[in-house]
């Protein structure tokens, strides 16, 4: 058994290296390196082809293009949002000084609980931000009925659903924006990057602004802004790693199906069902650990397999609720399935380049 090859957890696609050298070649002679240039205007126009969205914008990540939609949107006092998410989604938030209302998750797919919304909605409520966590789709039909009636913004934290579709609507269509990140460990990027997606046309200009020191042309400054361009060199990345996006995307489905052959059936073991009409992009594959009947916990199955190199991640944990940074502000008690997801979950290992005999090794070391 191959114990000494060393598996991370993510690990980042990379385009064919003269491709990417001759991308970039153009650059050089231009000297065209940042703002707009003709490689973010050709990777947005890509883009939207690609996600099937009528408009998107690009920026420096995915975390500044949240703290932008927040501002283009012009929300106030509460925002409704999930505990179980990347730190970024709830700093986004609280960096705008707005406050985050923390709503519980579904059990099966970890997405927003749709049913307890209502509840948390008060006269402060502005928005709901929910995450498509893992690539698992929220229940956008229901959020936007609720969005209409108590006339409230939604922005979809859809960092980890790059591509994935809803019977046939790509999941870039829904709510008033959508946050794709492009960090080096998506399914796609540009390095660092990301991107918003709107279908009101109106909010590209907003956005160009914030994302510009507020800067019209250059004489103009009508808006409080800050510094969150896409360069050329990044942009360059994303034109390059879109043309691999789909053989990845299958690619990473086969490892996914591999670890589904032998991780489904076991006891004590709770996989993310595949959720009904959705094209999945296979993100992350999540797994629960129930120490009674599987005869290991999380921290245990964690650290079983650093010691043969493999690293998994207990990602999500901790909950954002539970951050350092926000003690005693809120009360985990109030969003008790996404505490008990974040104490019993591991992700495992998940690129392209993972192969089915990794996963292989990765499953036997765990049911060993
Ligand atoms: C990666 C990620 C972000 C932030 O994206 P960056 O591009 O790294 O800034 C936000 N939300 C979630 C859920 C993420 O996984």
């Amino acid at each position: 058994m191959n114990h000494l090859k060393s598996i991370p957890v993510v690990r980042p696609s990379m385009p064919p290296y003269e491709e990417y050298i001759g991308e970039i070649k153009e650059i050089w002679n231009s000297r065209w390196l940042t703002h707009s240039g003709p490689k973010h205007q050709a990777l947005e126009k890509k883009l939207c082809e690609y996600l099937d969205v009528d408009n998107i914008s690009l920026f420096a990540n995915g975390h500044l293009a949240l703290e932008l939609a927040i501002d283009a949107l012009g929300l106030s006092g509460e925002i409704i949002t999930t505990p179980f998410t990347f730190a970024s989604t709830t700093q986004a938030i609280v960096r705008n000084r707005l406050t985050p209302v923390f709503c519980d998750i579904n059990e099966d797919d970890y997405t927003i609980d749709v049913s307890k919304i209502e509840a948390l909605i008060t006269e402060k409520t502005s928005a709901i931000m929910p995450v498509h966590v893992y690539g698992n789709v929220c229940d956008v039909d229901r959020i936007d009925a609720l969005a209409k009636k108590y006339n409230l913004k939604v922005i979809y934290d859809a960092a980890h659903a790059f591509g994935v579709k809803i019977k046939d609507k790509a999941v870039g269509n829904f709510g008033d924006m959508s946050m794709f990140s492009f960090h080096a460990t998506k399914v796609f990027h540009t390095v660092e990057g990301g991107g918003l997606t709107y279908s009101n046309s109106k909010y590209s200009q907003v956005l160009s602004r914030l994302r510009q020191f507020g800067m019209v042309g250059q004489e103009s400054v009508p808006t409080i802004g800050t510094n969150a361009k896409m360069t050329e060199i990044h942009a360059a990345m994303g034109l390059c790693n879109l043309r691999y996006i789909n053989e990845n995307i299958a690619k990473r489905g086969l490892a996914v199906n591999r670890y589904r052959e032998l991780l489904s059936r076991v006891k004590g073991l709770t996989l993310c069902d595949l959720q009904k009409d959705i094209s999945p992009n296979y993100s992350y594959f999540p797994v629960l650990f129930n120490k009674k009947e599987f005869g290991m916990n999380r921290d245990e199955a964690a650290a079983l397999l650093e010691k043969n190199n493999i690293l998994a991640r207990k990602y999500f944990y901790p909950l954002t609720n539970d951050f350092g940074a926000y003690q005693g502000l809120f009360k985990l008690q109030q969003t008790p399935v996404a505490k008990r997801i974040a104490d019993n979950v591991l992700t495992l290992p998940l690129y392209a380049d993972l192969t089915v005999e990794d996963v292989d090794m990765i499953c036997k070391i765990i049911l060993q």
